[in-house]
């Protein structure tokens, strides 16, 4: 990034995505948003097209770009398609987190993260807790050269089509996060039951439950130490808050397009709704707020290639991203009058898809509970 632009490579790559995306991720969109899978095949390209390696070691398949190009590919991807942009904001999360695991442990999972011939997920939520994440259940007792997990998570975003999960639980059932590792779980271990959810939208992604039922996990599938991998892990999903508020407002940028062309056409009282300032006024205020957010979200990625800290700025661009989003999409449809209530439109489906994602990886709540701690100091936070 140089200055408030792209850089001229980053501005290529760019390009190049949309034209892939296009190409290959676009057209068949609808109809995949009705079913409850999406073609591996799907991944797999992605990772051909080096989006699911930036900024990852070569050695393991990955390309030597910045965040800010990450940004660009999920921004990109959700243009065309909202739920599959979770694969490349999953795996760059994913992939940072593995940078606690050994060297073995990485060659072993990284280079298939990244060409896209397996996908991973991550586990926190429970049917008991969600937000306080410090109150989980499920239980790791070592054994030895190994754990035995036993709980159930839930909600967990492509839980049914992953190869394996970062599962979060307690080493320590007297303390509360401190108390809490990170383990690597692969979904085919003795013991792992999976049912799907069902959901309003990203039905291709999808969430399940995953019931672990005396799961055997090797000691070095532990992902950082004992009570510490919670702070350790979670550091990394700074990133995944990022892209996430990126993801949405991709979603919201083609919608506000779509809606600049639907009022250029369509006439009412003898003029294109584009003429009446209830409809331009509303075009004005929602692409001001995109863009808004969208230079909140590149600057944090920014901070994050310079090396600087970013939580609070993570937690802000994952408040505010759904919420434009949501709002961006709702009058997007309203602008396209009854046609845009209609399932032949894809604004009804973009809809319930990022409403979601204002509650995944932490509700606005919680994303405010981050941002004020930081701006005041963690004696200021009730518990
Ligand atoms: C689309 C989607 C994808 C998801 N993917 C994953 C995944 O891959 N892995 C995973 O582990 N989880 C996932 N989740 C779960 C998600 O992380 C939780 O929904 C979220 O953390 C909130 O937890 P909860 O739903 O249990 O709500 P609760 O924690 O029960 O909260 C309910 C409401 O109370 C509010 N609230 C809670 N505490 C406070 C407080 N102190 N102050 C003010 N308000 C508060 C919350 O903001 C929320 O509005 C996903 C959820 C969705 C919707």
């Amino acid at each position: 990034m140089a200055g408030f632009g792209f850089s001229e490579p980053q501005e290529m790559f760019r390009r190049q995505v949309r034209s892939f995306v296009q190409k290959e991720i676009a057209p068949n969109a609808r109809i995949r948003a009705k079913q409850d899978s999406f073609p591996p095949e799907l991944a797999r390209r992605m990772g051909e097209m080096g989006l699911l390696g930036i900024n990852q070691p070569e050695k393991y398949g990955g390309q030597p770009a910045d965040w800010v190009t990450l940004g660009i590919a999920v921004e990109e991807v959700a243009r065309g398609d909202f739920s599959l942009s979770i694969v490349p904001t999953l795996d760059a999360g994913i992939a940072l987190a593995f940078k606690l695991a050994s060297e073995d442990v990485q060659a072993e999972w990284l280079p298939r993260l990244i060409s896209g011939e397996v996908l991973g997920s991550v586990a926190t939520t429970e049917p008991g807790c969600g937000s306080d994440v410090g109150s989980l259940k499920t239980r790791a007792v070592r054994e030895g050269d190994h754990y035995i997990l036993n709980g159930e998570k839930t909600s967990i975003t492509v839980g049914m089509q992953s190869e394996f999960c970062i599962v979060f639980a307690k080493t320590d059932p007297t303390q509360k996060a401190r108390g809490v590792t990170a383990f690597l779980v692969p979904l085919n271990s003795p013991g792992v039951h999976r049912s799907r959810l069902p959901d309003m939208g990203c039905k291709p992604m999808g969430r399940c439950s995953i019931i672990l039922d005396n799961v055997k996990v090797p000691l070095k599938y532990r992902m950082g130490g004992e009570g510490k991998g919670f702070y350790l892990v979670m550091g990394q999903f700074d990133l995944i808050r990022v892209n996430l508020g990126l993801m949405t407002l991709g979603c919201a940028q083609v919608s506000l397009e779509d809606a600049m062309k639907y009022a250029q056409q369509r006439t009412a009282f003898g003029n294109p709704l584009a003429k009446y300032e209830g409809i331009s006024f509303k075009i004005a205020e929602d692409y001001t707020r995109l863009e808004a957010a969208r230079l909140l979200c590149y600057r944090t990625l920014w901070l994050k290639d310079q090396g600087q800290t970013h939580t609070k700025e993570s937690a802000m661009c994952k408040f505010l991203g759904p919420k434009v989003a949501v709002q961006v999409i709702h009058d997007a449809l309203l602008i396209h009058g009854h046609v845009g209530y209609s399932e032949e439109h894809a604004l009804e489906q973009r809809l319930r898809d990022v409403i979601g994602w204002e509650m995944a990886d932490g509700t606005a709540e919680v994303m405010k509970i981050i941002i004020s701690r930081e701006l005041m100091g963690r004696e200021f936070l009730p518990y």
